[in-house]
């Protein structure tokens, strides 16, 4: 089965001590957090860098030490195909590496990879994830920040 391995990060800005996590709306219809594909030779935070500039147009973030979860799951690579011949595409098995950014930039340009992008409170970002896994994966993040008051 093909596998792809892709980086990312759980971004988040502080606005009147609030913080604020940022979502895009993939053309396939979910809320995801910005990642991408692990060039070869690229380190993981390489990666998160180059793809949150692409991405959401954010030129610094700082990544938080101390925290590294892996998202799994498995699709079928169809996007653009019919329903009928997307049935029938190959699965592909997924493995994402999900570390915490903070910026302290508001605007974003999204690039052509999206169609949407919104910066929201835990509880509302929570709920407009598509996926469990990145539900809890926020979950996490927000435990972990929180503690450390950052
Ligand atoms: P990348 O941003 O890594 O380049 P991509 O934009 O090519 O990825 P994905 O976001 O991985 O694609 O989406 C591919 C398929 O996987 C879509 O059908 C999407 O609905 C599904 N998918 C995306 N995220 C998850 C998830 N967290 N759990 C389960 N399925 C997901």
């Amino acid at each position: 089965m093909p596998k792809e391995k892709s980086a990312g990060a759980v971004i988040y800005r502080k606005e009147d001590g609030k913080r604020y996590y940022l979502l895009l709306h993939y053309h396939s219809g979910h809320w995801e957090f910005p990642k991408g594909h692990i060039e070869k030779n690229e380190t993981e935070e390489e990666t998160i860098k180059r793809e949150v500039l692409e991405e959401t147009g954010i030129e610094s973030i700082k990544i938080i030490p101390g925290f590294k979860e892996y998202i799994k799951y498995f699709f079928r690579k169809g996007y653009g195909l019919s329903p009928e011949e997307k049935k029938k595409a190959p699965w592909v098995f997924k493995l994402v590496v999900f570390y915490v950014a903070k910026t302290e930039e508001k605007d974003v340009k999204i690039s052509s990879e999206h169609i949407g992008f919104v910066w929201l409170p835990f509880e509302e970002a929570f709920k407009k994830i598509t996926y469990k896994n990145s539900k809890l994966l926020l979950k996490k993040v927000n435990d972990f920040i929180s503690e450390k008051n950052i």
